[in-house]
């Protein structure tokens, strides 16, 4: 087998791979970017481990918690690495938390969250494909319909 190509080197900035196939692009709208710094989207990228995947290439990108909680959501087990000086110095398999607070919209449009400015709580009450519980109006609701 061959080695996979070194293009797509970076300096600075962030590795979001091991994305499920098709994410990639839900990926970059969840994060808004593009931004100012060059991106490299891979799709349909063959991981030795496991079949195909998504990967996302960031240069001069470093992404905050309530990012990497949205980024969580999209799937089991995608890793965000850190680079620095072109090497990785961090590297970290995301989790979705029992509790998300302020990352979801409930989709009610009774629910107390969408009439006031309260921070909006969401128990996650499986593995994936998640599902998430309203702490408000306790509305059971699957990441498509709530994020
Ligand atoms: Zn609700």
């Amino acid at each position: 087998m061959s080695r996979p190509p070194r293009d797509f080197r970076l300096l600075e900035g962030t590795v979001i791979d091991h994305l499920p196939v098709g994410t990639a692009a839900r990926a970059l709208e969840l994060l808004g970017l593009p931004r100012d710094g060059p991106i490299t989207v891979g799709i349909n990228v063959l991981s030795p481990r496991r079949g195909k995947k998504d990967i996302i290439r960031v240069e001069g990108l470093f992404l905050e918690k309530h990012e990497l909680d949205r980024l969580a959501l999209l799937g089991p087990d995608i890793t965000v690495s850190i680079v620095h000086d072109g090497e990785v110095t961090e590297k970290t398999v995301l989790d979705v938390p029992e509790r998300l607070i302020g990352i979801l919209t409930c989709r009610n449009p009774t629910c107390v969250t969408n009439g006031e400015s309260i921070q909006t709580v969401f128990l996650r009450l499986s593995g994936f494909p998640y599902r998430f519980q309203c702490a408000y109006c306790e509305r059971v609701s699957g990441v498509g319909e709530v994020s």
